[in-house]
């Protein structure tokens, strides 16, 4: 493995380790394949004392050794991560800092408005998307409901979950790697979700502002972001859509991602 440039959107779900800007390098990381979405990108802050990651990744056979695999292209090791600022409490991004967390103490953010739904999701014996197919099929969609459980009945991941380190309330500022960060709130995706912005980097860590950019677009030009804040959620998705990174070959394989993973 070796350091390329980002400018390759054909490929952008392949193991590698990708230069976003100075300092900044992304890292896509697998997804289980029932997922049916290609991978999730992970950002990693190169500073002086270790490495910031946006995002983790899923807890998921082979997604640490990935990681541990990139970091080394960067000369760190998982125990050089410094902290994890996750954007939503979401698997895919949440739980590989859960474990890495349990063996080198690494600190965990997250926005404070994911308090309840983490909360319920550690509760044990608690079967995954139970609640929201118990929704669908109230609302008529039973079809979807066993779509959305097909392969996961039965299955109990309040192992995978713990409540961070800190919480993040934002807006507020966080000096990472010799730049300030701001976190931005863009509820929707999750009650709590929040991007990350590099105002003088020009960068955007969007995380996962809308279900059509999912996991095709994790960075965005920051141009974007300067409208107050308070306008952001209603700005991002288009935004993402501007910088999308093609995922899966059509519009039909899209469609069948937005009900899938989440
Ligand atoms: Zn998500």
């Amino acid at each position: 493995m070796i350091i390329v440039a980002d400018d390759s959107p054909e490929d952008w779900s392949a193991p590698g380790v990708y230069r976003v800007a100075p300092g900044v390098y992304r890292i896509p990381m697998p997804l289980p394949e029932a997922s049916r979405l290609l991978a999730v990108n992970v950002y990693a802050l190169v500073e002086d004392t270790g490495i910031v990651l946006v995002d983790s990744g899923w807890a998921m056979q082979g997604a640490r050794d990935r990681l541990a695999a990139s970091l080394a292209v960067l000369g760190a090791g998982i125990g050089d991560v410094r902290r994890f600022l996750v954007t939503h409490q979401h698997r895919d991004h949440y739980t590989l800092a859960v474990e890495v967390r349990r063996e080198f103490r690494t600190p965990i953010s997250v926005g404070i408005g994911e308090k309840d739904g983490l909360e319920l999701a550690m509760v044990a014996g608690r079967l995954h998307l139970a609640a929201q197919a118990a929704g669908l099929r109230r609302h008529g969609a039973g079809e979807l409901a066993d779509t959305v459980l097909a392969g996961q009945a039965g299955v109990d991941t309040s192992r995978f979950w713990e409540l961070p380190d800190a919480w993040l309330r934002p807006p507020e500022h966080i000096a990472v790697a010799g730049r300030t960060l701001q976190a931005l709130p863009t509820p929707g995706h999750t009650r709590a979700h929040v991007v990350f912005v590099d105002g003088d980097a020009q960068l955007l860590f969007a995380g996962d502002p809308c279900a059509a950019a999912h996991h095709t677009v994790d960075r965005v030009r920051a141009r974007c972001v300067r409208p107050p804040p308070a306008r952001l959620p209603r700005f991002a998705p288009a935004r993402a859509r501007a910088a999308r990174r093609p995922a899966v070959a059509g519009a039909r394989a899209r469609a069948r991602t937005r009900t899938s993973a989440h």
